[in-house]
């Protein structure tokens, strides 16, 4: 088969894949919004006009024998490293002192994003952390409490694509494929109690899940829109009144809960 051009691949974000999975319009008019920041003119979203809403998102689910739970605060220890941090996040506390950090310089251009070229995939992990085995560990911070509603508006689905993603990026910046990615749940009421964390596991199932996901999301000329409660209360682009197919009005409460 001919090798496609990096040129020709629609540039994807662990962001993009996240919000596909709830609603693809929704994805469609946050690039949208972001295409015609980036050049000038107003860029229309793919949808066509008339597309009539779905009731769930076309993308498959991730693999989900590989998620494990734990509730209480992660157990990094004085020889792990924080080896790379997104600098433009605010709010990820401070888990590692300056002795503890050694910024690895693969991980992240100029800007501190992580570029996956041969996937035309790029983010940036709150955290990558070297564990003493010599593991690596991208790590997604949530100042919110863990979730135990896998089905909520922020459950399990969500942890696990956003932890696949950032593995990718990892492997692919590193060449060292990390054995799971977490996301971090840091409510710090109640002494940890309300602490906890989400392992994924990252394998050759879960990297071939990402490829055809990118390859499912970039070949969908639609993008519907899924309306329903759960998705359209957090929702920026309804918060801005650009989704006619809004089934609530946003709330910023939920935003705020969420921290999604
Ligand atoms: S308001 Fe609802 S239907 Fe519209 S883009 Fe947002 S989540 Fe999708």
């Amino acid at each position: 088969m001919a090798a496609v051009a990096l040129s020709a691949l629609e540039h994807m974000t662990p962001h993009d894949l996240v919000t596909y999975s709830r609603c693809p319009h929704e994805m469609e008019l946050h690039r949208a919004r972001q295409a015609s920041a980036r050049t000038g003119s107003d860029i229309a979203p793919k949808t066509p006009p008339g597309t009539s809403p779905e009731r769930h998102s076309p993308l498959f689910s991730p693999p989900m024998h590989g998620v494990q739970v734990f509730e209480g605060r992660i157990d990094f220890g004085p020889l792990d490293r924080l080896i790379y941090l997104d600098r433009g996040e605010t709010g990820i506390p401070v888990l590692f002192s300056p002795e503890q950090t050694t910024l690895d310089s693969r991980l992240g251009d100029s800007n501190g994003t992580i570029v996956d070229e041969e996937l035309g995939f790029a983010g940036r992990p709150d955290l990558v952390v070297r564990r003493v085995d010599g593991d690596l560990v991208p790590v997604e911070y949530k100042a919110t409490h863990l979730f135990h509603d896998v089905h909520g508006f922020h459950g399990r689905t969500f942890d696990t694509i956003q932890a696949i993603a950032e593995c990718r990026l990892v492997h692919a910046a590193t060449g060292h494929r990390p054995s799971h990615g977490v996301v971090l749940y840091g409510d710090s009421a109640g002494d940890g109690r309300r602490e906890g964390w989400v392992e994924v596991a990252y394998g050759e199932s879960e990297e071939h899940w990402l490829r055809a996901a990118l390859t499912q999301i970039r070949t969908d000329r639609v993008r519907a829109p899924v309306p329903a409660e759960r998705n359209c209360a957090g929702c920026e682009p309804n918060k801005e009144g650009r989704c006619h197919y809004a089934a609530t009005h946003y709330d910023p409460s939920l935003r705020a809960a969420t921290g999604v």
